[in-house]
């Protein structure tokens, strides 16, 4: 078995969706070698400079995991020295193309007789050129995760099928967008999803519709079982991934 098989059986064993755990880890790994050992790196500084930094999310991740595992956060360090002076140079070409700097005085008296009230301020200097690195290694993996699943779950070995019937199945995001990227070569894979999909959605429904019956003045004596009471956190998952940063807490 391969090791993203490996991988891929592993989460299907864990509560949630797999593939929003599997994204969840490729980004960890990514983030701890990054501060291991590309921090240096000329490549990965260069992405984060044209990323003007990480998304807010990983931007906080990474700073608060150098912090709680190696103690002195110097590589975050070194990345935001080299950010914010590029920043401070944007900042500073922002300003002059605005005119904000000290102007001659012809270029002066232009601007009173021809006040640029058309010319809006937005800073495209502060653009990002690229997206988040982080995010991005994560929807490459995820990408090839769903891949791998729906390839295994169209196989001929029952293994993968049972191991994802019996896990909580994939997020609606990850579902939608395993369908997007699938052919008719793994169609009965897909179908499979779909069809467990249905099932589970099936019982998650009529366990919502009890609650909700069951919190009703008439009803009120009735007792919720737990499926019940686990049913909007199953809902909440299906609609908006794993919880972030704490997967496997339920
Ligand atoms: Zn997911
Ligand atoms: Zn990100």
């Amino acid at each position: 078995m391969s090791l993203v098989a490996i991988y891929l059986k592993l989460a299907l064993q864990r509560p949630g969706c797999p593939i929003c755990h599997l994204r969840a880890e490729s980004e960890l790994r990514y983030i701890r070698s990054l501060l291991w050992e590309s921090i240096n790196d000329p490549p990965t500084r260069g992405h984060f400079i044209r990323s003007l930094g990480y998304c807010p999310e990983h931007t906080w991740q990474i700073g608060l995991l150098e912090q709680e595992e190696f103690g002195v956060p110097l590589g975050n360090v070194i990345l935001y020295e080299h950010l914010s002076s590029v920043i401070l140079e944007r900042l500073a070409l922002y300003t002059r193309r605005m005119g904000w700097t000290h102007q001659p005085w012809w270029r002066r008296l232009l601007q009173a007789i021809w006040p640029r009230s058309w010319q809006p301020l937005a800073a495209r200097e502060l653009q990002p050129e690229a997206p988040c690195r982080v995010c991005q290694m994560g929807e490459e993996s995820e990408q090839s995760y769903l891949a791998w699943l729906l390839r295994e779950l169209s196989g001929p070995e029952d293994q993968f099928r049972t191991a994802y019937a019996a896990s909580e199945g994939l997020c609606l995001r990850h579902l939608r967008q395993g369908l997007a990227a699938a052919d008719r070569t793994v169609e009965s894979g897909a179908r499979f999803l779909v069809e467990t999909t249905r099932q589970r959605l099936g019982t998650l429904h009529h366990d919502l519709s009890e609650f909700e019956r069951k919190s009703t003045w008439n009803y009120r004596h009735e007792a919720k079982t737990e499926a019940e009471k686990m049913a909007l956190w199953r809902a909440l998952t299906f609609s908006g991934g794993n919880p972030q940063g704490k997967p496997d807490d339920n």
